[in-house]
């Protein structure tokens, strides 16, 4: 049940590419659960992508979504202004000794891969289709630890999943949980288990950014009360992380709403290269919302 302070939903898009259909749905299906439901209605831009975010995107952003009439509170949080939240975060879970530096380029994952007799394509891939974290760097001793930052190797930071997760069990007195209050994408609602092995050791703090998607998005979700999060079922496994990451920081957790995906006629998932489905184009051809609506089924 919502508290008095009723439900918080936010729509988080990242800013690098134009929104298509896909995103309409993703806002309008977030911004009117929130109507619908008497709460509030946040837009959180999502930059920590520093190379490929881009201003021009972010400012379309905004004006698709007041085009489509989305209505959202001010100011916006954008993540790019608040890395010394994600850092603290960060250190936190380095304090607990769950993450370790990791200085591995992809090219030495993949190397490591075909060099150990599996192979690249019998390897076992996360829910995002990466291949799972090798262990490179994992339990290197101290003083090779020491030498590789002296010499000014770049590294990430990663979760040691299967000791995150154990202590997340641990302080939780017992198996993770999260509810889910839409449909995931096998039709899976209600108070449903985890299985953050499948992602193996992410990462949680980039190379070049103190921070990574599954820290940001968690950190901020509390900071900003958020009590569901509603977001395409792509998005679905990322869950997993997520409820690890809250338990281990000792935030809350979110109620979830995930939504089916919008498809073009051939069943291909949009993407943002789908040009043709961009909002910025279809309004250039003069459609109305009323239309947009139509196409994504609203
Ligand atoms: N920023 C993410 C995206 O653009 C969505 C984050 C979320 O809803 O958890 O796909």
């Amino acid at each position: 049940m919502p508290d008095e302070r009723g439900e918080v939903i936010r729509f988080a898009p990242s800013p690098n590419g134009w929104l298509h259909l896909g995103h309409a749905y993703s806002a309008l299906f977030a911004f009117e659960t929130a109507k619908r439901l008497g709460g509030r209605f946040l837009l959180r831009i999502e930059d920590i992508d520093i190379g490929r975010c881009r201003p021009e995107y972010e400012q379309g952003i905004y004006d698709d979504l007041a085009w489509l009439g989305v209505e959202w509170e001010r100011p916006v949080r954008r993540q790019s202004e608040h890395f010394a939240d994600y850092e603290r975060a960060l250190k936190r879970l380095r304090d607990m000794g769950l993450a370790y530096p990791c200085f591995a380029t992809r090219k030495e994952i993949t190397d490591a891969i075909e060099a150990s007799g599996v192979g690249l394509a019998r390897w076992p891939v996360d829910p995002d289709g990466a291949p799972l974290y090798p262990g490179l760097y994992k339990d290197i001793p101290r003083a090779e630890l020491n030498r590789l930052m002296w010499e000014g190797r770049t590294y990430a930071w990663r979760l040691d999943m299967e000791k995150a997760l154990a202590r997340a069990e641990e302080m939780n007195g017992g198996p993770l949980t999260f509810e889910e209050t839409g449909e995931g994408p096998r039709g899976e609602k209600g108070l449903l288990p985890i299985d953050p092995m499948r992602f193996g050791d992410v990462v949680i703090a980039r190379k070049d950014v103190p921070t990574s998607y599954h820290l940001a998005v968690t950190v901020d979700d509390a900071i900003q009360q958020v009590t569901m999060v509603t977001r395409g079922q792509d998005l679905f496994p990322a869950t997993y992380v997520h409820r690890v990451l809250q338990v281990l920081l000792g935030l809350p957790a979110p109620r979830y709403r995930h939504h089916a995906l919008i498809r073009d006629e051939s069943g291909r998932r949009l993407s943002k290269s789908a040009k043709d489905m961009g909002l910025r184009e279809l309004r250039a051809q003069g459609l109305a919302p009323a239309d947009i609506r139509r196409m994504i089924g609203l």
